[in-house]
């Protein structure tokens, strides 16, 4: 288990980068909580699909409940899968946090920052304000030291077979800084379907 210096650094974090806490999302103790060393190099943008977008603080707290219920309950898992979730509110909501082992992308469970954007994005584009606050989280996780410098920022549907994250929020994180076509690099041999 994560000892009190990694839970002061997390709390540390949600209190400069202005990130919803657990405790203010109402979300269920983890049943288990595994870390890995960071600064993870990857970052994989994620859509929720289900729950839809969000547009009130008291909208996307229930939809980070529901998603955290069907991860916990149907899916089995320890929490909800996702290291953060971001609202059509424009608010940072904390999932399982950095450098805890996630459920979100086979192979890159440990060594990457999953980020749901909530909401079906493969027709429009997310809020402004949301991908601003995407951005926001990135930068300060790289400031912070728990996402490397040169880490590469990935859609989801790049590491296994799935719209994930929508076409038009790929489209979108294709012209970030960091983007890569190029999941692991040359010598990584799995090749997503296209
Ligand atoms: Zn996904």
């Amino acid at each position: 288990m994560p000892g009190v210096d990694f839970a002061a650094r997390l709390l540390y974090f949600s209190a400069m980068t202005d990130v919803v806490s657990r405790c203010e999302w109402g979300a269920a103790p983890p049943k288990l909580v595994e870390t890995f060393n960071g600064p993870a190099p990857f970052v994989i943008i994620h859509h929720s699909y289900i729950p839809g977008e969000c547009h009130s603080s008291s909208e996307c707290i229930k939809a980070m409940q529901n998603m955290q219920k069907f991860h916990q309950n149907d899916r089995g898992w320890n929490d909800i899968g996702y290291s953060f979730g971001v609202g059509g509110d424009g608010n940072i909501y904390m999932g399982r946090g950095f450098s805890v082992i996630g459920a979100h992308a086979p192979r890159y469970n440990d060594k990457s920052v999953g980020i749901c954007l909530i909401g079906d994005w493969r027709e429009k584009l997310p809020p402004e304000k949301m991908l601003q606050a995407v951005q926001k989280l990135i930068q300060s996780g790289v400031e912070e030291g728990y996402i490397a410098k040169n880490y590469t920022l990935l859609g989801h549907r790049q590491v296994r077979d799935t719209e994930c994250p929508g076409q038009k929020l790929f489209d979108e994180i294709k012209t970030w800084p960091h983007f890569s076509p190029h999941p692991s690099g040359p010598n990584d041999t799995y090749r997503p379907p296209s």
